[in-house]
């Protein structure tokens, strides 16, 4: 059968499939997604992390978020792209980065957040709602 969702890093070491839909979905426009992503937003995906199967093994590196919860992103460690988030306020659920999807139509935001943060060049869909800060 094939998967709701599925997707892979960029040199295919790490894979993941999930069969259900995801419980939240939008684009991050915080500095520190920035940074990470080199973009200038992040499209996570936010799934119950015993749906999500995963092959390969991802790193992950925490750092706190400006609301002092811990967020770790994590990265297949040979081709570096970002797969992965786990939140510590959030137990119990995992982040999946839309851009490593297979077919990326799968992915459909409900909002962007951390506005505030965004870059000056930094383009939204503008039906979409705002939210100043976090989701
Ligand atoms: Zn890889
Ligand atoms: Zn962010």
């Amino acid at each position: 059968m094939r998967s709701k969702y599925a997707g892979q890093c960029l040199c295919g070491g790490i894979h993941y499939s999930v069969d259900v839909d995801p419980v939240f979905a939008g684009n991050c426009h915080c500095k520190d997604c920035q940074r990470t992503s080199g973009s200038a937003f992040v499209p996570a995906m936010v799934f119950p992390e015993k749906d999500v199967v995963i092959s390969g093994e991802a790193k992950y590196f925490a750092s706190t978020a400006d609301s002092g919860n811990t967020h770790s992103r994590g990265f297949c460690p040979h081709c570096g792209s970002q797969l992965f988030a786990k939140f510590s306020h959030l137990p119990g659920l995992l982040g999946i980065k839309a851009g490593t999807l297979n077919d990326s139509a799968r992915y459909v935001p409900m909002l962007d957040f951390h506005v505030a943060s965004a870059a000056t060049w930094d383009v939204m869909n503008p039906e979409l709602p705002k939210k100043q800060g976090g989701a």
